[in-house]
C-alpha cells in the first residue's frame, strides 16, 4: 500500500520528526481499514498519514479542539458513526484536492515506556464502521505504543527533551543560526547548570529517575517564570539549559541575573522530598563570526561551570580563565597518554654527596615529561595536574618502577649507591607498602638501598592514619624523609613522633644562607634539632661555593644543588661519578 505522509502543526511550536511514524500508520491503516491516520501530541505537534493515493490529508482548524482533547485524554475512545456527535458537525478533512466529512473516528493515547503521555494516535475514514473488534481494538493499541517508542526516540535525536518537552540542543543551534541569517550582528546565551554531574548523578543514584525527572521539570519552571518576551529556552544536556537572546535583556543590570540564581536556589521540592541545587549561570555575547568558528553553547557552559563554585552563581564568560582550563585539559589528557605508552616520560638523577667522605651515597629521582609539541613541562606543574587528576598513582608506579630497575643496573655495574623517590600525598595509602615491595623484588633490590621522600605537609596531612603505613614502610627498611622542610607548619613535637629517618631542609632557607644570617641561624637550629632527634639532615638547594662552606660548618650530613650537579639523565650518571673528587667537598676533620 503506498502512502503519503505530512506534518502540520496545530500550534506554532517546534516541528521535530518522528522516526518510524509512515510505517506505524500503514500497518494501523492496513489493519483498521481506514484511509488517515494521525499522531497527535499533547504540545500541539501533528503527523498525517494517508493511504490513498490522492495525496496529503489536510485538517481544517475547526478540528483542532477534537484533536488536543484526544490528544491529552488518557482514555481511548471510538465514535462508530460521527453522525449525531456534535464535535463531528464541522469535520471535513481533504485528501489530495478532495475534501470530505469524517464518518468513522477513532482514538488511543499514546504513553512512552516511562508512562508519561505525550498524545495520541487517531484513525478517521470518510465512511461509518459498523463494528471496531478486538483484534482491531488491540491493533490500535499496538501502534499506538510503537508511536510512543517512536516518539521517544524522535525527540532524542531530535528537537524536544522527553521529560521537560523542551527543545533541544539541535534546535538551540538551528535557531542560532537562524537569528544570524534575519541580520542580527550578535546574541546573547546563557547557560544554566543544575548541579555538578557527580552530584546530579548521586541524586540519580539515590532517589532514582523518576525524581531527577521532576527536579528537571522544576527547574525548567522556574527558569520559565524568569524568562522575559523574546528569551527562548533550550534543555542542552542532562543536566544544562541554555536561553537564547536577541539582545542583553538588561542582563548586564546583574540585578536580572542574581534574580535568576535566587530562584533556582530556593529549595526545590520533588515528590514531597525537598532538595536544594547547586545552579551555575554563565553569560556570553555571540556574534557570528564566532558562531562560524567556535562552539558558542562549550564557552557559555564554561562561564556556568565556573558560576557554579562562586559566590554569586552567575559568571561572564572569561577568555583567559577558559584558554587556562583547556590547557590543564589538554595536558591531563596528554599526560594520560604519556603515562599508557611510557615514551614521553623520563627520570633525571640527582647526586646527594655525604659531607664526611664526599661521596655520592645517593641519588633522588626527578620526573621529567618532555612533550612532543609543548616541550618539557616542568614537573611542578604535572605533578600537580597528576594528583588532581588522579592520575598520581600510576605516575607513581612508573616512577617506582623505572627508578628501582635502573638503580638495580647501576649496582650491577658496581655502583655503590642508594634510591631516594619523591612520593606524593595522593599514593598514601595501604598498598604503598605493597608496590614498594613488589617493585624491589622484582629488580632484585634490598629495600633497604630505597628512600620515600615526603613533603612535609603530606606527612602533617595523614598524621594518625597513615602511621601504620610508614610504620610498614620502615619494617622493609626503606628510609622516609621529610622533603621541603620548613614550608609547611609542623611543630616540634610533631617532628618528633614522624617516624622519619632523614630530614630535608627547603632550599628556600639555604639559598641565601652566606649572606643572610636569619636565614643561616634558622637552617643551623632546624639541623641541630633533627639531629638530636636522630634524623640524618639533607640540606637541599646548594648552589654555591659560599652556600656550601656555610652548610659545612653546621650538623649537617649531605649535600644537594646545582653547585654539586643537576639532575642528569641515567646515562650521563657513571660519567659524573667517575670525574667526581670527593676530596673536594668534604668536611675537614
Ligand atoms: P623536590 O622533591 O624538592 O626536588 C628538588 C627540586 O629542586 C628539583 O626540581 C631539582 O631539580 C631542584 N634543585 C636541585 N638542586 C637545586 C639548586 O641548587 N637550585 C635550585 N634552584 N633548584 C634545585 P624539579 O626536578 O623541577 O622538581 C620539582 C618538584 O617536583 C620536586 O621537588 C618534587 O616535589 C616534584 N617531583 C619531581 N619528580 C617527582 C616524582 O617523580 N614524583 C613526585 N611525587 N614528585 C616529583
Ligand atoms: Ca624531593
Ligand atoms: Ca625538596
Amino acid at each position: 500500500m503506498k502512502g503519503a505522509s505530512a506534518t502540520t502543526s496545530l500550534s506554532t511550536d517546534e516541528q521535530f520528526a518522528v522516526p518510524g511514524f509512515d510505517a506505524v500508520a500503514r500497518l494501523a491503516a492496513g489493519t483498521l481499514k481506514v484511509p488517515l491516520v494521525s499522531l497527535i501530541l499533547s504540545g500541539g505537534d501533528a503527523f498525517w498519514f494517508t493511504s490513498d493515493p490522492r495525496g496529503a490529508a489536510q485538517a481544517v482548524p475547526q478540528l483542532n479542539g477534537l484533536y488536543l482533547d484526544a490528544a491529552r485524554r488518557s482514555t481511548a475512545q471510538v465514535v462508530l458513526d460521527t453522525r449525531g456527535d456534535e464535535r463531528f458537525t464541522h469535520a471535513t478533512l481533504a485528501i489530495g484536492l478532495v475534501s470530505a466529512p469524517i464518518r468513522f473516528f477513532a482514538s488511543e493515547p499514546v504513553f512512552t515506556l516511562s508512562g508519561q503521555q505525550v498524545g495520541a494516535l487517531c484513525v478517521m475514514d470518510h465512511a461509518p464502521h459498523t463494528d471496531l473488534g478486538e483484534a482491531e481494538r488491540a491493533a490500535l493499541r499496538d501502534a499506538a505504543a510503537l508511536a510512543g517508542t517512536s516518539v521517544v526516540l524522535g525527540s532524542y535525536i531530535g528537537r524536544t527533551d522527553p521529560v521537560t518537552q523542551l527543545p533541544h540542543r539541535n534546535a538551540f543551534f538551528g535557531d542560532l543560526h537562524e537569528q544570524f541569517h534575519d541580520g542580527v550582528g550578535h546574541v546573547w546565551l546563557t547557560a544554566i547548570e543544575v548541579a555538578p554531574v557527580e552530584r546530579f548523578n548521586a541524586f540519580v543514584r539515590a532517589m532514582g529517575h523518576a525524581y531527577a525527572d521532576e527536579l528537571m521539570r522544576g527547574v525548567a519552571e522556574r527558569i520559565r517564570s524568569w524568562l522575559t518576551p523574546g528569551m527562548r529556552l533550550y534543555q542542552v544536556g542532562v543536566t544544562r539549559f541554555a536561553v537564547l537572546l536577541s539582545n542583553s535583556h538588561g542582563l548586564l543590570d546583574t540585578g536580572r541575573l542574581d534574580d535568576l540564581v535566587a530562584r533556582l536556589r530556593q529549595p526545590f521540592e520533588c515528590l514531597s522530598i525537598p532538595l536544594t541545587i547547586q545552579p551555575g549561570v554563565g553569560l556570553l555575547k555571540v556574534d557570528e563570526a564566532e558562531l562560524r568558528t567556535g562552539d558558542p553553547l562549550r564557552l557559555v557552559m564554561s562561564a556556568s561551570h565556573e558560576a557554579q563554585h562562586s559566590e554569586s552563581g552567575w559568571a561572564l564568560y572569561d577568555r583567559d580563565q577558559d584558554e587556562r582550563h583547556r590547557h590543564e585539559f589538554f595536558l591531563v589528557t596528554e599526560l594520560a597518554a604519556a603515562l599508557t605508552e611510557r615514551t614521553e616520560l623520563d627520570l633525571h638523577y640527582q647526586p646527594r654527596i655525604d659531607l664526611d667522605t664526599g661521596r655520592c651515597v645517593a641519588v633522588e629521582a626527578l620526573a621529567r615529561w618532555q612533550h612532543p609539541t609543548l616541550g618539557m613541562v616542568p614537573p611542578t606543574e604535572f605533578i600537580r595536574l597528576a594528583e588532581s587528576a588522579g592520575l598520581m598513582r600510576s605516575l607513581t608506579q612508573w616512577v617506582l618502577d623505572h627508578g628501582v630497575a635502573q638503580l638495580a643496573a647501576w649496582r650491577r655495574e658496581g655502583h655503590d649507591i642508594q634510591l631516594s623517590l619523591n612520593v606524593s600525598s595522593a599514593d598514601f595509602g595501604a598498598d604503598l607498602v605493597t608496590r614498594l615491595e613488589a617493585a624491589a623484588s622484582r629488580h632484585g633490590v634490598n629495600p633497604r638501598l630505597l628512600e620515600l621522600e615526603f613533603t612535609e605537609s603530606t606527612l602533617m596531612l595523614h598524621s594518625d592514619a597513615t602511621r601504620s603505613h610508614l610504620a610498614a614502610i620502615r619494617q622493609l627498611g626503606t628510609g622516609i624523609a621529610i622533603d621541603d622542610f620548613g614550608t609547611g607548619y609542623s611543630n616540634l613535637n610533631s617532628l618528633r613522633q614522624m617516624p622519619a629517618t632523614c630530614l630535608k631542609i627547603d632550599q628556600s632557607f639555604v639559598r641565601a644562607i652566606d649572606a643572610n644570617p636569619h636565614d643561616a641561624a634558622i637552617v643551623r637550629s632546624v639541623a641541630d634539632l633533627a639531629r638530636d632527634l636522630g634524623f640524618r639532615v639533607v640540606v637541599e638547594g646548594v648552589e654555591t661555593q659560599r652556600v656550601l662552606d656555610a652548610v659545612l660548618g653546621m650538623s649537617c650530613d649531605e649535600v644537594q644543588g646545582f653547585h654539586l650537579a643537576r639532575p642528569m639523565p641515567a646515562r650521563a650518571l657513571p660519567g659524573w661519578l667517575a670525574g667526581h673528587s670527593p676530596a673536594t667537598i668534604r668536611r675537614s676533620r
